[in-house]
């Protein structure tokens, strides 16, 4: 998820409920009774992953790591689909396809936890990545060895580049759906800044994640001296007329009510002070919390910057690009309803909080099959929850924990683990078939 997810609202902490201490709901209950068998080979998955964390675009030893776990609860497993990603079937008769998604890779930063088990390179796992998936191979070892308790087929996925928004599409590109049959719904969560133990979902109100496009824009003036400016177009003037310009795209043409957040998160140009420059290149960030506010917002950036390098008489048109889109993300109503109730079942409705409409951004949308129409509801239902992985020790402590994205995000991974585990399989159970004993959902 890009950037971190907003403030949390305040979660009761308290004790952590132990892998075991489940309350007694039919089959799933049999099947988390044995988390203590499968907490052990994911924890020491999360450590790896965590000490050897890769970038975007190249998650080749995450990838491969992950795939041998998932080949050793006995999926079938496929590698390489979109880029880096994995795929690990278990089929298990008749019944629903779930698929259970996690993310392989990590962020440009350099890890500041002071951890035993701190990133050894110029990556970090700031953003949970890696509890993702520890938390998948756990659930998906549970449900291997639960085969009695549920019917149909669990498909877990091992997405590339999401930091980057651009592995969802990458792999559905590569025919995920046609290869690996279209899923009754797709489960994912998120780490969050809750309290370990806890999980919260959104809906309601606005989306769990935001529209959201960013745009490479390149300006191109004419270079010269710097003491002849009258024989130069100067570009970093243009940038900075287009960079003020684009403060009234929320200010001045966005409704109030309607959320709408645009960075230019990155300006270049030019190499000396007595230079002029032949060309500025401006990176824009624009997040909405709708598809239709996005799509205004992205067309008047793009007025906007053409318009300044007409005034500017910039010799030639500028570029703008659109480097990655994702759609808002908004759950399925009812599968997120009854994977709400699962939880609550599970965990109390004290450890189950309301998540709030945000400005970060998911690519995971894009598995709900709606690609970039506007209006495409008939697609892939989507569930998709927040999992708290804050200590019981700083969630009682005075300064408010590091949150994702930050060089200190540092998840409880003792209590985190176990409580990412036993949610995914909750919802997961909840979602594929009763044994055939017994009739399903
Ligand atoms: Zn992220
Ligand atoms: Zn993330």
């Amino acid at each position: 998820m890009n950037p971190p997810a907003p403030p949390p609202p305040p979660g009761p902490p308290g004790p952590v409920p132990e892998p075991g201490a489940v309350p007694d709901t039919g089959d799933a209950s049999a099947v988390l009774r044995r988390s203590g068998e499968v907490l052990r080979p994911a924890l020491t998955l999360y450590l790896d992953l965590h000490r050897h964390p890769e970038l975007s675009g190249h998650e080749s030893r995450t990838a491969r790591l992950f795939a041998e776990r998932l080949a050793g609860s006995g999926c079938e497993v496929t590698g390489d689909v979109g880029g880096h990603g994995v795929v690990g079937v278990l089929r298990n008769g008749e019944g629903p396809r779930v698929y259970l998604r996690a993310e392989l890779d990590a962020l440009p930063l350099r890890e500041r936890t002071g951890l035993p088990y701190a990133s050894g390179n110029d990556a970090m796992h700031a953003c949970g990545h890696d509890l993702h998936l520890a938390a998948a191979s756990g659930a998906v070892d549970l449900l291997a060895r639960g085969t009695d308790h549920w019917r149909g087929t669990v498909v877990v996925v091992g997405q590339p580049a999401e930091e980057t928004l651009t592995g969802a599409r990458a792999m559905l590109r590569d025919g995920l759906y046609a290869r690996f049959g279209r899923p009754d719904v797709v489960l994912a969560q998120h780490a969050a800044p809750l309290p370990s133990g806890m999980v919260a979902h959104g809906g309601g109100h606005g989306p769990v994640a935001a529209a959201s496009a960013t745009l490479a824009v390149v300006l191109h003036g004419r270079g010269g001296h710097a003491a002849t400016p009258h024989l130069t177009v100067d570009p970093v003037v243009t940038a900075a007329a287009v960079i003020t310009r684009l403060q009234t795209v929320v200010s001045r043409e966005t409704a109030p009510a309607e959320q709408v957040a645009l960075t230019v998160g990155s300006v270049r140009a030019g190499t000396a002070a007595n230079v002029v420059p032949e060309r500025a290149e401006l990176g824009v960030g624009v997040r909405a919390a709708t598809d239709e506010a996005l799509e205004r917002a992205v067309a008047a950036v793009e007025r906007i910057v053409r318009a300044e390098c007409a005034a500017s008489a910039c010799p030639r048109e500028p570029e703008v690009a659109l480097v990655s889109r994702s759609p808002a993300l908004w759950g399925d109503p009812w599968a997120t309803e009854a994977v709400r109730r699962a939880h609550t079942a599970r965990y109390g409705p004290a450890r189950v909080g309301h998540w709030p409409p945000s400005m970060a951004a998911e690519d995971f949308p894009l598995f709900g099959d709606r690609g970039l129409s506007l209006h495409g509801e008939e697609g892939v239902p989507l569930v998709y929850w927040m999992v708290g992985v804050v200590g019981p020790g700083e969630w009682a402590g005075d300064s408010s924990p590091p949150p994702n994205h930050s060089p200190h995000f540092a998840p409880h991974v003792r209590t985190a683990l176990p409580s990412a585990i036993s949610a995914l399989a909750t919802a997961a159970l909840d979602r594929l078939g009763g044994p055939a004993t017994r009739p399903g959902p």
